[in-house]
């Protein structure tokens, strides 16, 4: 009859495995919107967002309600994260008539113990208002951390005028009744957070809190995309489970035996808390009782003797239970405590009792091991680990009760979690200390947020902001257009002499170059009936040679075209050819072009003031190459226009997002004050890198702008390329992520001599950190690449590093966005308004590494756009080579144009 009691309580390990199952599911469904509602498990948001870095510092107030107490704590953090935190604590009774009174007698009681403690520790006014944490083991639907109503009482408690209401803001309102209690209530939390909290560990968070007292529960840092019940998705949240309503709908049926129905029939609310009936120290006492009573009332225990006792209620206590399981001084505790119920036990008797009581400890440990399981594979499986190291805080009677109980946790949690590596770190002060900790952390991150958002305000540009860039913009053109005010302008708007965009009759082989990008390259491009076919060959320019004299750069180039003939068989051949040249060029011709100034790294000498079609021709005759016809240069906007318009008619602007920024577009004749002629239109190369050089944006730049600006070869110049362009995004995002090293805000403030190094964050970094959840899969993977840059700049950035590293990359690549949107609409504004158009459509061609790879600039720009410029609809369209293509359709238009004309 003992076996088959013992058998009863008996798990399987396949059972518990279908426990995990059961749990997986209920927290699945307390995490999603639609089913939360009807969740047993409620997975309640905590708004608990980060773990304590070490950092933490400062004096802190805590109050925790318990069961028959008031326990006030006064927590010193030494901020150096090895040290212990000093504690000065007191418990206060609590008459049991407060528990069943009045919501607001509660609160005054708390608030009273609170001052009363105060005066004792602290017996001058404190200078400042003392921060306090409010540990509130009940279920509270929180809205904020330092907002949560509670939803129903339990644990004994059934005070008035509570459920439903803010519990913070009560405990508020009856501390400032208090006089001289100046405190504030900054972060409210149950004891399984304040667990979790009080057990991180120097260079290892904990995640997990676990608490097993006269109730259980459990809490764990989830990937906060995963808690629908919030908004925020960033990061992650602490989510209490409140696992204890696990099995509430019926999943735990083949667990539970009749003495637990017996248990749960006779507790205050049958049917509720199915799993926390199974493991907490309330009922462990109550199932071992009705087992010896069932087996007492059989004759199987005390030799059929009068066992009334062992029907009365609570007569077997949890804390007996967990010393009657010891291997040495068990039986002994057996004896005496059977023998203080009067019965008179035989010596198999006591080891009966103790066989039951180790069945009912082993299956609520193991029970417990099963929801701890599913926690840490939920943890693993939502980061996409394929291996999980958690550190697990424990705390509670039932826990600490006898040694077996974790040794049992331990065990069975890594044989059902066996993908999950979980070291159980008992809490040394419960609740208490970590309850200080999370108001701790609570304040550094709103200090840290406030900085953040302090320094990244002047990022953050409003609609006036941009549509005084753009109007800014549109004057500057109008400047620029005019031959009187020309010299004014930072905006060149150069004439290209492009007359007109390809209509498809174009034909013929020609030759193109294509300098003033990241790589130089050589093209043969062949129009035919069937499109365009083109090959080409990428040749290095060293930075010698860039930085060189202008001879030795156009000899240079005159080698590679030579190389490039004979490997295309072309030797000998005389093809037109289109050099795509893009730096500031003011054109007399199509095939006249005088540079006005180097960008992008180039500085060869002599070059300055010189028509480079002359220097190319030059060249070539310096190294006797014969056959060349330039026939025109075209910037790489232009380019771009010029092959995107091959496919697409109603494309008049090209834009460059890459190294560097520029646009081109098709402006009216008769507003080009600097080219000859009224009819028709020309293409106008804006060269709008250099917006703002004459001071006009000056109040734009931030203080990163100014110290990325000084470090480069061309101080001063090309201010709005750099707000936007590849080649200085990263250099932004590291003079932002330097400054909040050195305000201790990222990296524990922890310097890295990498991160000191000029351009080693890349702009393509920005591409990989603001890859969203949607791109890569999940926001865990998201952000696990955000780790993996940064890693590899040998920063050892912790989660909350990366959720602000990216913060940082979101501001700086949507700036730049909503500027070129700026820029942008003050074009197509001005096309719409010269053709005299309500509406306009157009296309705008585009190139650049930056707007084709980055995950978000291209929606940031096109979205900000249509804001700025509601009167015009514009598509965008992605050239491909539009600078190779492009310069020979230049030519090729050219050629057909000329032939049409015949000769002069
Ligand atoms: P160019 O403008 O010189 O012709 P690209 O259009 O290829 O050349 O642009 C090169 C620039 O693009 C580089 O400055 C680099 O910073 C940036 N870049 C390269 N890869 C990426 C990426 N994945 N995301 C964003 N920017 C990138
Ligand atoms: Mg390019």
């Amino acid at each position: 009859q003992v076996q088959g009691a013992l058998l009863e309580l008996t798990l399987s390990l396949e059972t518990l495995q279908a426990v995990k199952g059961h749990m997986l599911e209920a927290m699945a469904k307390g995490l999603s919107r639609q089913t939360h509602a009807q969740a047993t498990v409620r997975m309640l948001p905590t708004y608990i967002c980060s773990t304590p870095d070490g950092t933490e510092k400062g004096d802190f107030l805590v109050v925790e309600l318990r069961r028959r107490h008031v326990r006030t704590l006064w927590v010193t953090l030494p901020g150096d994260g090895n040290q212990s935190p000093q504690l000065k604590e007191r418990l206060f009774d609590m008459p049991e008539d407060i528990t069943q009174g009045k919501g607001e007698a509660l609160f005054d009681f708390i608030a009273r113990c609170l001052c009363q403690f105060l005066e004792g520790v602290c017996p001058s006014e404190p200078q400042q208002r003392l921060p306090l944490g409010f540990v509130f083991p009940f279920s509270c639907r929180q809205m904020r951390l330092d907002q949560g109503e509670l939803i129903t009482w339990s644990k004994g408690f059934h005070c008035s005028e509570v459920e439903g209401h803010d519990v913070v803001q009560l405990l508020q309102a009856a501390i400032d009744k208090q006089e001289r209690c100046q405190v504030d209530v900054v972060a409210l939390m149950n004891n399984t957070v304040g667990t979790m909290m009080s057990c991180s560990m120097e260079g290892m968070p904990c995640e997990v809190g676990l608490v097993i007292d006269v109730g259980t529960n459990s809490c764990f840092m989830a990937e906060g995309w995963h808690v629908e019940t919030v908004e925020e998705t960033s990061g992650r949240m602490c989510v209490n489970t409140e696992w204890g309503f696990f099995g509430d709908d019926g999943a735990l049926s083949n667990v539970l035996t009749p003495y637990d129905q017996c248990v749960d029939q006779e507790s205050a609310k049958p049917g509720e808390k199915r799993f926390e009936k199974l493991i907490g120290g309330l009922y462990l006492g109550e199932i071992v009782r009705h087992v010896l009573a069932k087996l007492a009332a059989e004759g199987a225990l005390f030799g059929g003797d009068s066992i009334a006792i062992l029907e009365t209620k609570d007569t077997f206590k949890t804390q007996q239970v967990l010393e009657i399981i010891d291997d040495e001084a068990g039986l002994a505790m057996a004896r005496s405590t059977l023998q203080a119920l009067g019965l008179a036990p035989s010596e198999q008797d006591c080891c009966h009792v103790q066989q039951v009581c180790r069945a009912v400890v082993t299956r609520a440990a193991g029970l417990c091991a099963a929801g701890l399981a599913a926690i840490l594979s939920h943890m693993c499986q939502s980061r996409e680990l394929e291996q999980l190291k958690a550190n697990v805080g424990v705390d509670g009677a039932v826990y600490r009760g006898h040694a077996r109980f974790g040794e049992i946790l331990q065990r069975i949690t890594k044989l059902l979690a066996p993908e999950c590596m979980a070291t159980l770190v008992p809490s040394a002060d419960g609740g208490g200390r970590g309850a200080a900790v999370v108001t701790a952390v609570a304040l550094r991150l709103a200090a840290q947020r406030r900085e953040v958002d302090r320094l990244l305000a002047p990022l953050r540009l409003g609609p006036a902001d941009l549509q005084r860039v753009q109007a800014l913009m549109r004057w500057e053109m109008e400047l620029g257009l005019n031959q009187d005010t020309n010299a004014q302008s930072s905006v060149r708007m150069l004439p290209t002499y492009v007359r007109s965009t390809p209509d498809g009759t174009e034909r013929g082989d020609f030759l193109a170059l294509d300098l003033g990008g990241t790589n130089f390259r050589v093209l043969v491009v062949r129009v035919g009936q069937d499109g365009v076919h083109m090959a080409s060959e990428i040749y290095a320019i060293p930075l010698a040679v860039m930085q060189g004299t202008g001879e030795a750069l156009f000899d240079h180039i005159i080698d590679c075209i030579v190389d490039f003939q004979q490997k295309q068989g072309l030797t000998g051949q005389v093809l037109p050819l289109g050099f795509t040249f893009s730096f500031p060029c003011q054109q007399l011709g199509l095939d006249k072009a005088v540079l006005l100034s180097w960008t992008k790294g180039f500085s060869a000498s002599g070059c300055v003031g010189k028509d480079v079609v002359q220097m190319l021709r030059e060249a070539a005759q310096r190294k006797q190459h014969f056959g060349l016809d330039v026939v025109a240069v075209v910037n790489d906007t232009v380019g771009t226009m010029m092959s995107c318009g091959y496919d697409d008619p109603s494309c008049e602007i090209g834009l460059i997002v890459g190294t560097g920024t520029n646009a081109c577009y098709m402006e009216e004749m008769q507003n080009v004050g600097t080219a000859e002629g009224e009819q028709g239109r020309m293409c106008i190369n804006m060269e709008w890198g250099a917006f703002g050089d004459n001071g006009c944006l000056d109040d734009i730049f931030t203080d990163f702008d100014r110290l990325v600006d000084e470090k480069t070869i061309n101080p001063g110049k090309q201010r709005f390329e750099k707000l936007i362009s590849g080649m200085y995004l990263g250099e932004i995002v590291r003079y932002i992520l330097l400054a909040l090293v050195e305000k201790h805000i990222l990296f524990r403030g922890k310097p890295s001599p990498k991160l000191q190094t000029r351009d080693i964050f890349q702009t393509k970094f920005l591409s990989t950190i603001e890859m969203g959840p949607r791109c890569a899969g999940s926001d865990g993977l998201a952000l696990r690449q955000v780790r993996g840059v940064l890693h590899d700049l040998e920063l050892d950035a912790s989660f909350e590093d990366g959720v602000l590293v990216r913060e940082v990359c979101q501001a700086v690549s949507l700036r730049a966005a909503q500027l070129c949107a700026a820029g942008l609409a003050a074009v197509v504004e001005k096309m719409r308004e010269s053709r005299g158009l309500a509406q306009l459509a157009v296309t705008v061609g585009v190139d650049g590494t930056l707007y084709k790879m980055h995950p978000r600039f291209s929606q940031h720009l096109q979205r900000t756009l249509q804001d700025l410029a509601p009167n015009c609809t514009v598509t965008f369209l992605q050239s491909e080579d539009g600078s190779g293509k492009g310069a020979a359709l230049v030519a090729a238009v050219h050629c057909r144009v000329a032939q049409a004309q015949g000769p002069p």
